[in-house]
C-alpha cells in the first residue's frame, strides 16, 4: 500500500508550502545546547529527496531532502568548531556536526567541478517556514543500497509520483544536462 511508504518526514504528510517571498533564514542542527548555526540568504533551489547513501537523513526517513544555495549566500554564525568535514575525498564536502552528526552544509572545493559555487543545504533545518518545497526525486535506486528491500522500490516510486515527486535513479533532467553543457564547454565541444 502506497500510503505506508515513508519517503521523508517533511513530505510524509503532503509537501511543505514553499513562501515567493521566503528570503532565507538559520539553518540549526540538532543539539540541544551550543547548536550550530548557519545562515543562508534568499531562497533555496533545485529542492529535491536523494536516495543515494551520502546525504544526511533523519532517523528512520528513506530519503534526505537537500537543496542548492550560492556558497556566497552562506555564513556559519555560531558554533563552527563543531563541525568537521565526513569525508574529505568527496566532491561534496559535508560538513557535520560532531555531536549530533547533522549535515550543515555541502561544499564543492573544486573549481571544475559543474555545480561548483553552489552549497547543498538540507531546508529542514531552518528555523523559517516557507523554504521551496522539494521538487523532483534523485538517486531513487539507490535506496537500495541503504537497506531499502528491491520489491520496496514499485510502491516507493509510486507514493513518489503521488507526491508530485518524479522518480529519477540519477539528477533531474535540467540537472544532467547541465552536468553534460560544462562537461561538453570543458572538452571545448561546445563554444563557452
Ligand atoms: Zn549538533
Ligand atoms: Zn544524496
Amino acid at each position: 500500500m502506497a500510503g505506508t511508504v515513508s519517503i521523508h518526514p517533511a513530505v510524509d504528510n503532503g509537501l511543505p508550502k514553499g513562501r515567493a517571498d521566503f528570503d532565507g533564514g538559520t539553518l540549526i542542527c540538532k543539539c540541544a545546547q551550543d547548536a550550530v548555526e548557519v545562515n543562508v540568504k534568499g531562497q533555496v533551489a533545485h529542492n529535491h529527496v536523494c536516495g543515494c547513501t551520502k546525504c544526511w537523513k533523519p532517523e528512520g526517513a528513506t530519503f534526505s531532502m537537500v537543496a542548492v544555495v550560492p556558497r556566497d549566500n552562506v555564513n556559519i554564525a555560531t558554533n563552527e568548531q563543531k563541525l568537521d568535514v565526513v569525508d574529505s575525498t568527496a566532491a561534496i564536502q559535508r560538513h557535520a556536526c560532531k555531536e549530533c552528526g547533522v549535515h550543515m552544509l555541502g561544499r564543492i572545493e573544486n573549481t571544475n567541478h559543474p555545480f561548483f559555487g553552489l552549497d547543498f543545504v538540507h531546508p529542514e533545518l531552518f528555523k523559517e517556514d516557507g523554504w521551496a518545497p522539494p521538487e523532483f526525486a534523485a538517486f531513487v535506486s539507490s535506496v537500495i543500497e541503504s537497506g531499502t528491500p528491491p520489491d520496496r522500490m514499485d510502491a516507493i516510486r509510486s507514493r513518489l509520483k503521488d507526491l508530485g515527486l518524479e522518480p529519477y535513479d540519477c539528477l533531474s533532467p535540467p540537472l544532467m544536462d547541465a552536468i553534460a553543457t560544462h562537461t561538453a564547454k570543458a572538452k571545448g565541444v561546445l563554444p563557452n
